[in-house]
């Protein structure tokens, strides 16, 4: 018999910090399935959990932010 916990699987999770986010877009460009620009000018996340396989992705459009305001976690 197969147990599954819940709670047990757990996803890598992108944040932003809005207090550091200028608008740049990088992250837009590079994942726009993930990231895109509110009216004010900053990032939103549309996909807060990902798969493990979009982690490479998710990492590198976050790496590409000029100033750093996305990081991605384990949850
Ligand atoms: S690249 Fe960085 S600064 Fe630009 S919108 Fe994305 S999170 Fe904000």
């Amino acid at each position: 018999m197969v147990t599954i916990l819940e709670g047990a699987i757990k996803l890598p999770i992108v944040k932003a910090d809005l207090n550091l986010c200028q608008g740049y877009a990088n992250c837009v460009m590079e994942a726009p399935e993930f990231f895109d620009i509110d009216d004010e000018g900053l990032v939103v996340i549309l996909q807060e959990k990902f798969d493990e396989d979009k982690r490479a992705h998710v990492e590198s459009a976050a790496r590409s932010c000029p100033v750093s305001a996305l990081r991605v976690e384990d949850e």
